[in-house]
């Protein structure tokens, strides 16, 4: 990197840090850049501004599509402002590379949040892995922590892997549920339920609620019979309406005594630590893999050997072993 390239990072860091909305936005378009010429200055920006990330409520939000997210994500947002807090919403949305927009581009959603200044919302990157996203997304989160906003949310489309990355770079997951039953639970594969810190049934009102009443108390039970993550919490069931504003303070109150709760025990230490290292080997495996396919011999051979795998022509255990040998020979 240049000197002149330095400062430049060093200034960009500086007014991150003095909480420069136009600068945020600039340093995260930096580390969202997929240019290699890019990544000197993202990686310099990054260490100047990791001592000052860290200081924020992460709080992981899930549910499939209409179930009230971005509803939700709004009510409670503008709610925390008023409390004093200063808000991030990032978007973790692998899928959102089809459109060209995202779950959180779409600029009809959360229209007051983002118009105040208090508040921060950055639509998912586009384009790349699930990993390649929710690395970014990750990234971005501590530049807000740096740029000073002390709650950050981070949303997924409930429908994939990408819960299990939120879940990884979150201190609270949050998955929103529907007035259904404990059918509906049944539905939404399990792996995704044991991830939840607390459980929200949204849409509590009107007509929908004794059926949000009745889930709740299913859910509840339901949850009862998974293995507890931590011994020292269960995962709560509680019910709201985004659309009413109803129980949206409740939910911030569960996010406080978890934060209590884990602090407490000292498991909201041991559970950042274990995300980057968890983190740190994350980017080990896909910096090897890309490494590994733009080898040339590896690259050569690469596709014939899948080929004769499918084929049955040879095993993939002989196969992997040649590809890893071409590989690690230099
Ligand atoms: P998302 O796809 O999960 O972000 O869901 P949205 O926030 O876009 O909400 C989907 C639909 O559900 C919209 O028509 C909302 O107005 C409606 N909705 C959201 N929250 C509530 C709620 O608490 N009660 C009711 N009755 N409708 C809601």
């Amino acid at each position: 990197m240049s000197g002149l390239q330095e400062q430049a990072t060093a200034g960009l860091a500086d007014k991150v840090r003095a909480g420069d909305r136009r600068a945020l936005a600039r340093a995260i378009t930096l580390i969202e850049s997929t240019k290699p010429e890019h990544s000197g200055d993202a990686e310099a920006l990054l260490e100047a501004l990791l001592p000052a990330s860290g200081h924020s409520v992460r709080i992981g939000i899930s549910g499939v599509p209409g179930v009230g997210k971005s509803t939700f994500i709004e009510r409670f947002g503008l709610h925390l402002l008023e409390a004093g807090h200063k808000v991030a919403v990032l978007a973790v949305d692998p899928s959102s590379k089809v459109s060209g927009g995202s779950i959180l581009g779409d600029k009809t959603r959360m229209e007051e949040l983002s118009r105040d200044p208090r508040a921060f919302i950055r639509p998912s990157p586009t384009g790349g892995t699930l990993g390649g996203v929710a690395r970014r997304t990750r990234e971005a989160m501590l530049i807000c922590e740096a740029a000073g906003f002390d709650v950050v949310i981070v949303e997924t489309v409930g429908v994939g892997q990408s819960e299990t990355a939120v879940a990884e770079m979150v201190d609270i997951f949050l998955l929103m549920l529907l007035p259904g039953g404990g059918d509906e639970l049944q539905g939404i594969k399990k792996g995704i339920v044991e991830l939840a810190d607390a459980v929200v049934v949204n849409k509590a009102d009107g007509d929908l609620k004794p059926a949000a009443e009745r889930a709740a108390a299913e859910y509840y039970a339901a949850l009862g019979l998974l293995r507890a993550a931590n011994k020292d919490w269960r995962p709560p069931v509680l019910k709201c309406s985004a659309l009413l504003g109803e129980g949206i303070e409740a939910v911030w109150q569960t996010v406080e005594k978890h934060r209590a709760v884990m602090e407490a025990s000292g498991a909201r230490a041991a559970k950042r630590a274990a995300q980057a290292g968890a983190w740190m080997w994350a980017e080990i495996a896909d910096g090897l893999m890309r490494r590994f396919k733009a080898h040339p011999e590896v690259a050569r051979e690469l596709e014939g050997l899948e080929r004769q795998v499918k084929a049955g022509k040879t095993t993939p255990t002989v196969a992997a072993r040649r590809l890893v040998g071409l590989f690690s020979r230099d």
